[in-house]
């Protein structure tokens, strides 16, 4: 029988929630397909129309604004390539689903300087929004809400402002910070967000692309004509069902962040106390409530995670995404850190089912690793 799990890697994917599983099991049984205009269709129309509200308010949006896609990779990619843009302005440190589709679209990629803690020169995005409406054509700014890998917050506001002043499109991926931060679309300037339901305890596989109402966005699939045209094909009812109702949960425990610092900060001075030698990233930056990325020089990242797996924890080395590289974290490479600190940095990010036992079982691992081995000779 296997031994209670520890589970420490939220930011790649959060334990489904018990309310999203009821919302998927009720929808199970609920046959019927909702463009058809029956009982049985508009009964599946329902669900998918109550969990597109759920989710607009989770980031105070119109609910017409919501797109239900795959997830946020696709929703990333969408933007990537359906604006027709000229340039693209974005630090480094963007997912692989925003870097990625963004390079392939032709469009000459200016990346924007981030800062040690890693956060984007607001002095470059201006310089450069200047540039490119200069030269004309459309401009799309994509910079994300929360890093992944470190939590750490970007300004947002600031940055979509100055996107704007200039004509620019702003998409954000606001994967991370959806749940852990208050997200207010309606009186943002940012034209379009990414959402991606396992992130906040729903089931993968289902996300969203909130677009202003009016944004100029070609339109993703086209087919039987859902999602307002934008997005062809039958709606994944279930997934939908799921994604609304942990949405709906996560958007009234956003108050809850503050205690999880807390118990963030308390456990990154018990890390540092056991080897004052590591170094948490971002440390002094301001950085999602659920996050410590944390090196300890020395010690390669797979080396941590694979004892921290024996020891019955789960937590990840750089992006879950791209396990299987050995590579350095783009992410971390971008924000400068030096070779050992971007080489041996871990995440642990905690959530909605994290127990101060949980948090236990981590720093007595940790103590257990830090530890040095002494060789016993046998008479
Ligand atoms: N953006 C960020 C910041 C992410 O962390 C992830 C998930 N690793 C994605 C996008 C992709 O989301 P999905 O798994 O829904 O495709």
């Amino acid at each position: 029988m296997m031994s209670k799990r520890t589970y420490l890697d939220y930011n790649a994917t959060a334990p489904l929630r018990p309310q999203a599983r009821a919302a998927m099991i009720a929808a199970l049984d609920q046959v019927g397909n909702p463009s058809s205009v029956h009982h049985e269709g508009r009964r599946a129309r329902a669900i998918v129309e109550t969990a597109r509200e759920q989710v607009a308010r989770l980031v105070n949006c119109r609910p017409l604004e919501v797109v239900f896609t795959s997830g946020a990779t696709e929703a990333n990619a969408w933007v990537c390539g359906a604006g027709g843009w000229s340039t693209i302005l974005l630090p480094g440190t963007e997912h692989d689903s925003v870097l990625g589709p963004a390079a392939a679209t032709g469009a000459r990629v200016h990346p924007i300087a981030v800062s040690p803690g890693g956060i984007v020169d607001l002095d470059a995005i201006e310089v450069q929004s200047r540039l490119a409406a200069e030269r004309g054509g459309r401009t799309l700014l994509a910079l994300q809400i929360a890093n992944n890998e470190t939590g750490v917050v970007q300004p947002i506001a600031a940055a979509a402002a100055i996107a704007r002043a200039h004509g620019h499109f702003c998409h954000t991926d606001a994967v991370q910070g959806a749940g852990r931060l208050p997200i207010d679309f309606a009186s943002s300037t940012v034209s379009s967000l990414s959402l991606s339901s396992h992130k906040l305890g729903g089931p993968s596989g289902v996300g969203a692309l909130v677009v202003r109402d009016g944004a100029r966005l070609a339109n993703l699939i086209s087919g039987g004509g859902q999602e307002r045209r934008r997005r062809g094909g039958t709606e994944n009812v279930i997934g939908i069902a799921g994604f609304g109702a942990a949405a709906e949960i996560a958007a009234t425990q956003v108050s809850r962040m503050k205690q999880m610092a807390d118990v963030r900060d308390r456990l990154e001075a018990a890390l540092l106390a056991v080897t004052p030698d590591a170094v948490v990233v971002g440390r002094d930056t301001a950085r999602l409530a659920n996050t410590t990325c944390v090196a300890r020089p020395g010690l390669a990242a797979e080396t941590l995670v694979i004892k921290l797996d024996l020891a019955g924890i789960a937590v990840s080395a750089g992006a879950a995404c791209s396990s299987g590289k050995v590579a350095a974290s783009h992410v971390l490479t971008a924000m400068g850190l030096p070779t050992d600190v971007a080489n041996g940095a871990i995440r642990l990010s905690i959530g909605w089912d994290t127990s101060d036992a949980d948090i236990a079982t981590l720093l007595k691992a940790w103590t257990e690793i830090a530890r040095p081995r002494v060789m016993l000779a046998v008479a």
